[in-house]
């Protein structure tokens, strides 16, 4: 058995289909005649362009909106003087087009590879990608025809990349193993809008392997088997069988309300990170949108986004959502979220630093025009302001402050918003769940971090493989301050939602329902799953279950005894 990383759930058999890398081997030798050299250039970006476009726009009708995005981000991209431009220059000195090219895409590389942020770093992949296609295009290198492998393939390949992936069609192609990416790598995204189970960053795969080989790709578990044994194979048929039921019967949950088994009704909203997510959200069911984190609007740009762009942005999703909770989470910047053009300083314990609503109250300014925007955008939808990272009561005490200047500025300039537009707490802290009923007091509605509250209770970097066995969402300490925040919410009267990744956890859902909590924010993807769970349990039930999990003294304890009890 292989591992890698399991980036597109379910269960793919298959016969492999190993995708070939081309050798891009050209004369680099300087050339006589610049004007033809330029104009075979010229030919090879008008042809980029013109597939590109074709295959973004078979994506958009086959997939969706958001995957034709990677394609048509290539075509802006070869269009920058920065990189057309550079090219042509080169090629003015004599460089052949083919070194040009490799010249300035190895340069681009390199700079997008070295950031820290990992959509910054997804843009690297994107300029290896339009390397490749343009060095093909000058060789004259025709490739594989993806399109038309025989139903029941194994793609195995170094890297898919996004021009390769449009290609696939789904009906033929049982699975997707790759040597590199990552979970948010675009073939990552592409194969999971396709529903093919991949898994993806398995060494030396494309050498382990040929054509016509039997495969098992895993891609919930992200195991990879290559002509597996009798056993394994009937196992994994099996398995391939419980897990399309499954879909199937989570796709009786659309459209439904999200109720438990004895009829409490419960809100599931969705975890966004632009705009256009919305519509995903919506899609996929969601009821609302529980966090929407505004880091990325700041994070995918150049420069800080204006009141305007900003403003744009969340009437968008305000607008998408027609009316349901759209909660905009202000700027969480810092810890392992970095944005070149702030120049923030390094710090020794960046998750201990300025940063979150500790860097936005030192930065009013720019604050403000955030609040403003979001304010501006709560006119057309139902928008509400959550801030990240709280620990004391003056910081939530500042940003309503700041709010009321706000709609003093709207209303004497006659913009209009909602009058009772609400502020909340993010609790993600030790110290915000200890003073739970304090800031209860001070705040619209509670929103549990659970990825940072889990962080920061158990004094665990939640990046750091070394001590990833002590971060867990069930330990005993987090599960109490759970319960506590929760109960502290209740007492005070507000709503008390869960937007960490623990809201969509099967395991952590009977717990969530037994200690109260009344909205759940999960990935969209994960809608329909957190709505039948939540379905399978009543509140009698789940009150049994918590209190003999509130009983146990450790980690393991907790996790075996869900598990044993776990409704499938
Ligand atoms: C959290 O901390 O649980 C959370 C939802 O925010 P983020 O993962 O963006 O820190
Ligand atoms: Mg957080």
């Amino acid at each position: 058995m292989y591992q890698g990383i399991p980036a597109s759930r379910g269960i793919g058999i298959g016969s492999i289909c190993v995708i070939a890398e081309h050798e891009l081997k050209y004369d680099a030798a300087k050339v006589q005649d610049v004007e033809s050299e330029q104009k075979r250039f010229q030919d090879a970006i008008e042809k980029f362009k013109q597939e590109t476009s074709e295959m973004a726009e078979d994506i958009r009708k086959r997939i969706g909106p958001k995957e034709a995005e990677i394609l048509e981000g290539h075509l802006v991209m070869i269009s920058d003087p920065s990189m057309s431009g550079e090219m042509g220059k080169m090629i003015a000195t004599g460089q052949c087009a083919e070194a040009s090219v490799e010249a300035v895409c190895d340069m681009f590389y390199g700079m997008f590879s070295k950031m820290d942020d990992d959509m910054m770093r997804q843009r690297a992949s994107d300029i290896a990608d339009i390397k490749v296609s343009l060095l093909k295009i000058l060789l004259g290198i025709e490739d594989v025809d993806i399109s038309s492998v025989a139903p029941g393939t194994v793609l195995v390949a170094k890297d898919l990349t996004p021009s390769m992936t449009s290609q696939i069609r789904k009906e033929n192609v049982a699975g997707i193993i790759t040597e590199v990416g990552g979970k948010t790598s675009h073939s990552a995204i592409l194969a999971r809008a396709l529903e093919i189970p991949a898994v993806l960053s398995v060494p030396d795969i494309t050498t382990l392997v040929k054509d016509k080989d039997t495969a098992i790709v895993d891609g919930t578990e992200g195991n990879v088997y290559i002509n597996p044994d009798g056993d394994v194979l009937s196992q994994y048929i099996i398995k391939r069988e419980e897990f399309i039921k499954k879909q199937a019967e989570l796709k009786n949950f659309l459209g439904k309300e999200t109720v438990t088994a004895d009829g409490i009704n419960l809100e599931l909203f969705c975890n966004i990170g632009t705009p256009k997510d919305a519509k995903k959200a919506v899609e996929c069911d969601g009821e609302g949108i529980g966090l929407f984190r505004s880091e990325f609007l700041f994070m995918d740009n150049n420069h800080m986004p204006s009141e305007e762009e900003q403003f744009a942005a969340y009437k968008e999703a305000a607008e998408t959502l027609g009316g349901k909770a759209v909660i905009i989470r202000t700027l969480d910047i810092g810890g392992d979220k970095d944005i070149p053009y702030l120049n923030m300083k390094k710090e020794e314990n960046p998750f201990l630093g300025y940063r979150a609503v500790r860097y936005c109250l030192g930065n009013r300014d720019s604050y403000k025009i955030q609040l403003r925007a979001i304010v501006r955008a709560s006119a057309f939808g139902k928008v509400k302001i959550m801030v990240p990272l709280v620990t004391c009561v003056e910081e939530i005490r500042e940003v309503k402050a700041l709010v009321s200047e706000i709609k003093k500025e709207l209303d004497a300039e006659g913009i209009s918003y909602d009058k009772d537009i609400e502020v909340g707490c993010m609790i993600e802290t030790a110290s915000a769940s200890l003073i739970a009923d304090l800031l209860a007091k001070e705040s619209d509605f509670f929103s549990i971090g659970t990825n940072d509250l889990t962080q920061y209770t158990m004094s665990v970097d939640r990046g750091n493989a070394d001590v990833a066995y002590l971060y867990s969402t069930f330990q005993p300490s987090v599960l109490r301050s759970i319960k506590h925040i929760i109960e502290c919410g209740r007492n005070a009267g507000i709503p008390v939602g869960m937007c960490g990744e623990a809201a969509a956890d099967p395991l952590m859902i009977p717990l969530l329902i037994s200690f109260g909590l009344t909205e759940f924010s999960v990935n969209p993807v994960l809608v329909l799953t957190a709505r039948c769970i939540i379905s399978k349990w009543s509140k009698a039930e789940a009150d049994a279950l918590a209190q003999k999990v509130m009983n146990l003294d450790t980690e393991k304890e907790i996790v075996d005894l869900l598990k044993a009890e776990a409704k499938e």
